[in-house]
């Protein structure tokens, strides 16, 4: 059984982008989960991960030999307000490791002890958001939608503090790279216009190598980044999913979803809809997820114009160009997974019209969004599947309105009936991570120490495009009494 081979690039950067820090052991760490999938994709060991020194590893009691620890610098604005210095206060990054792809990839433990950033905070996490984090992480992968994974979770054996003393736990996060828009933040703000440089080149060179071949690198850079996060952001929207704290510190310049905090997905259609307890304002909410994501970007091309060119004017002329693109990039990418949606191969004058009459008539019926999407699939092919659909809407009269026009729209379409089904079916997922759901699994690993639903969840969410009729209770929303109205953030 070997241990994983770690390459650190990150930690042969320049001393000021990290501290090297070593995790603090925990009392008595216990195996959670392996994810074998993927430990397997990064050429790990699965059975390494589950052995003594591996469970060891995974709770940060022992270094792997090959690990350079650090903890890495960031910046960030959180909830508009910039804060000049954050970085990994209860992260770890362990290296990276090549996976089988050749592709570069961070392993780090999340809730393994203090770091040199860690302000007043105790540098650990609790059980229930490493639960929450590992299921909603590997949902989203399974959608197909960019996003951190989970390799493993392990508990501590320790207690922490939040509101109440809560078991703890450490989550072994993998992503492309835990570089943030904060990340550049951190050393424009210092005026480190060499830190900005080294930072860009190391995340062409990782995430965008193409842009190194461009008539201006730095720009092709800052023109990948938004249109990585155009189309995620599209993504999010059409499944329902509430990032929740879209700070500029927890957006990735990889693109992938990062930082599940108090992330969740919509049951009912709200476009209005805020899940932070913290977000008064309703800043992350569900529908100005775009906007945010370009004011995000915004905060990232003021890093860059400084590589923009000498003319300081032209450079931001040309920032601003590159910030334009995001919203229509966005509403390409979201436009035409809405077609899809309804199983329109075809784009047509009035899509959009369509799509949206439906969606208004949605919010107005507290229709439950994955399921109206789910059953729309199966009604494509046999129009008496109409009578589940109209159910979901609180007032069925609003889809029994609207669907005589889809149906028209749907005769222009070519392809039979039941390809379009199944092609509706393989976007409109019937299983995602349902807060209530996630909420019980929470309940029963805290309350009872029983990881058995944690299991089943896992299982069900791997598979979110299938039937899976032995599950089918997971296809439901939250009853009355189970409706959770808000989460809290993950620390
Ligand atoms: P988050 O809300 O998880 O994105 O975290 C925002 C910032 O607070 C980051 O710099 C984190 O590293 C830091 N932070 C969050 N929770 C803790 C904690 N329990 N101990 C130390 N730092 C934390
Ligand atoms: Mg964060």
């Amino acid at each position: 059984m070997a241990q994983p081979a770690f390459d650190s690039a990150y930690a042969r950067l320049p001393d000021r982008f990290f501290a090297r820090v070593t995790p603090t052991p925990v009392a008595a760490p216990r195996l959670i989960k392996v994810n074998e999938p993927l430990a397997a994709e990064l050429g790990i060991d699965p059975a390494w991960l589950a052995s003594d020194e591996g469970v060891a590893a995974l709770a940060g009691n022992r270094v792997p030999d090959t690990a350079t620890p650090i903890a890495t610098a960031y910046a960030g604005h959180q909830f508009g307000g910039f804060v000049p210095q954050l970085g990994d206060g209860r992260a770890i990054l362990l290296g990276e490791v090549i996976d089988r792809n050749g592709k570069r990839r961070d392993v780090q433990l999340k809730g393994a002890g203090p770091t040199p950033f860690s302000r007043r905070g105790d540098g650990r996490a609790a059980l229930g958001p490493v639960l929450r984090e590992y299921l909603v992480s590997e949902a989203m992968q399974a959608l197909g939608i960019p996003t951190t994974r989970a390799l493993a979770a392990v508990t501590t054996g320790e207690r922490v503090i939040r509101e109440t003393m809560l078991p703890g736990a450490v989550l072994t996060r993998v992503a492309s790279s835990h570089i943030r828009v904060g990340t550049f933040q951190f050393f424009a703000a210092r005026g480190d216009v060499e830190g900005v440089r080294t930072l860009a080149d190391h995340v062409i060179a990782r995430h965008y190598p193409q842009a190194a071949d461009a008539e201006r690198p730095y720009l092709a850079l800052l023109e990948a980044v938004i249109a990585a996060q155009a189309e995620l952001i599209a993504r999010w929207l059409l499944v329902g999913f509430i990032h929740g704290v879209m700070n500029t510190d927890n957006m990735s310049v990889a693109g992938e979803t990062i930082d599940y905090g108090p992330c969740a997905f919509l049951d009912e259609y709200d476009p209005g809809m805020v899940l932070s307890a913290i977000d008064s304002y309703g800043r992350y909410a569900y529908a100005n997820q775009p906007s945010i994501a370009q004011w995000n970007l915004t905060r990232l091309a003021e890093c860059l114009i400084p590589l923009l060119g000498d003319d300081a004017d032209a450079a931001a002329a040309d920032a601003i160009r590159a910030l334009e693109d995001f919203g229509p990039a966005f509403e390409r990418a979201y436009q035409a997974g809405l077609r899809s949606k309804l199983g329109l191969a075809t784009e047509r004058e009035g899509d959009a019209a369509l799509v949206n009459d439906l969606m208004q008539a949605m919010a107005a019926n507290t229709a439950d969004f994955t399921l109206t999407f789910r059953g729309l699939s199966e009604a494509a092919a046999d129009e008496a599947r109409d009578a589940e659909v109209r159910t979901l809407f609180a007032d069925p009269a609003a889809y029994d309105a609207w669907a005589p026009r889809w149906r028209q729209r749907l005769a222009e379409e070519p392809g039979d009936p039941a390809a379009r089904r199944d092609a509706m079916l393989a976007v409109n997922p019937a299983f995602i991570p349902r807060n209530h759901r996630i909420e019980a699994v929470i309940r029963a690993a805290v309350d009872r120490d029983d990881f058995a639903p944690f299991e089943e969840l896992l299982t069900v969410l791997a598979h979110p495009y299938d039937a899976q009729p032995r599950f089918e209770r997971y296809m439901e929303p939250p009853g009355a009494h189970e409706r959770v109205q808000q989460t809290f953030c993950g620390t």
